[in-house]
């Protein structure tokens, strides 16, 4: 099995927190397509397994394309891999590009499930966050797919923003859970360098929140939607039962990919490759690859990082077979302080981290890396 991601790096505003690679370039979105087309078909073979189980359209801003562009890339890779046992096709989303005209023609696309970055639903912060929409735009939004009967819907949220009187917080959790999505993402702001928001912290002119303001959020964010019915199955993502992201959960459990576009990564075996983060390169044919090889403990460290960001934990019995006797006595060896402590619990062989200390993983994981 395998799965199948789309690089779509094209945004028409950029957010202020923003670090991913993205381009305000949108003329050259066409060429772009027809890159994208060529790549799959060169790169088919990177993946061992043809047979693929999702296909994800991330980005920047997939919305942007026509869904008969994301029609005719479906269809490409349909020639291609075996998609017959693709549960999932997901398309990240803009608010405001989601027009009843758009969503209409969405429905006659095998996409099957929306991912929103709606962030908050205080106008005052969205607009802080440079965003596009605005909270109501996005309510409706996720209305117009519901009455589409598009009925697998993810929406973002950012908390552990500082600087807004009242609680705004509050506000968005509550009427995040009224839209009665099935999956949730809730990020904790970051400010990176290299954004505005980086900009105005250096200056001065924003104070990030405390390290106990950001745990307390993290708790309210957690119980509030645990309390709405979520399972809490990773640090940033939450879902009601049976609705976990089966894209991200592949790559979590080390399934191999084929990333396609500027700035996409790929894994298969012991190789990481990423194509070099430009668009205008990639428009012109002129991209590069970069690789990287994996040594069996990068792998286990790989493994030990995204297994513990999930409820689903370390598998000791995974880690003995595939990495030896020696490493899985130095992983319980590791694990035995954060179990002493709570942080962590032990099923037979399952280690895992406890939803509520999610935020503390990766002191755990990099406690744990050989
Ligand atoms: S829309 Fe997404 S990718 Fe584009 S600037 Fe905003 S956060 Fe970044």
């Amino acid at each position: 099995m395998a799965t199948l991601y789309l690089h779509i790096p094209f945004c028409k505003r950029i957010c202020s927190y923003c670090d991913f690679y993205k381009v305000g370039a949108i003329e050259l979105l066409p060429k772009v397509i027809g890159v994208m087309h060529r790549e799959m078909e060169e790169r088919a073979n990177y993946i061992e397994d043809k047979h693929l189980t999702s296909i994800y359209f991330g980005g920047g801003t997939p919305s942007l394309l026509k869904p008969q562009e994301i029609e005719a890339l479906i269809s490409r890779a349909e020639s291609l891999f075996d998609i017959s046992g693709v549960q999932e096709i997901t398309i990240e989303a803009n608010p405001d590009d989601l027009t009843d005209e758009y969503v209409a023609a969405l429905r006659d696309t095998r996409v099957n499930r929306l991912s929103l970055g709606i962030q908050s639903f205080d106008d005052r912060v969205l607009k802080f966050m440079n965003r596009r929409h605005t909270a109501s735009e996005a309510e409706l939004a996720v209305e117009r797919l519901h009455r589409a009967g598009i009925d697998n819907i993810s929406i973002d949220l950012i908390f552990g923003v500082a600087g807004f009187e009242g609680d705004h917080l509050g506000e968005s959790l509550r009427r995040a859970v009224a839209l009665d999505v099935e999956h949730i993402s809730a990020y904790h702001l970051t400010i990176e360098e290299r954004t505005r928001l980086g900009l105005l912290t250096r200056k001065g002119e924003y104070q990030p929140i405390s390290d106990e303001e950001s745990e307390s959020e993290f708790l309210r964010v957690h119980h509030t939607l645990l309390d709405a019915g979520y399972d809490h199955y990773e640090v940033s993502n939450f879902a009601k039962p049976g609705r976990y992201a089966k894209h991200n959960s592949a790559y979590w459990q080390g399934v191999e990919y084929l990333g396609i576009g500027a700035g996409a990564h790929s894994f298969s075996r012991d190789n990481r490759t990423w194509c070099t983060s430009s668009a205008k390169e990639y428009a012109e044919g002129t991209f590069r690859y970069e690789e990287e090889h994996l040594t069996p403990d990068d792998k286990l460290n790989e493994y030990i990082m995204v297994s513990l960001r999930t409820s689903r934990g370390v598998d000791l019995q995974h880690i003995e077979e595939s990495f030896g006797r020696r490493r899985r006595e130095e992983i319980e060896r590791g694990v035995e302080r954060w179990l002493d402590s709570g942080i962590m619990q032990r099923k037979e062989d399952k280690v895992f981290v406890v939803s509520e200390h999610f935020l503390i993983s990766d002191a755990v994981i990099e406690s744990l890396f050989v």
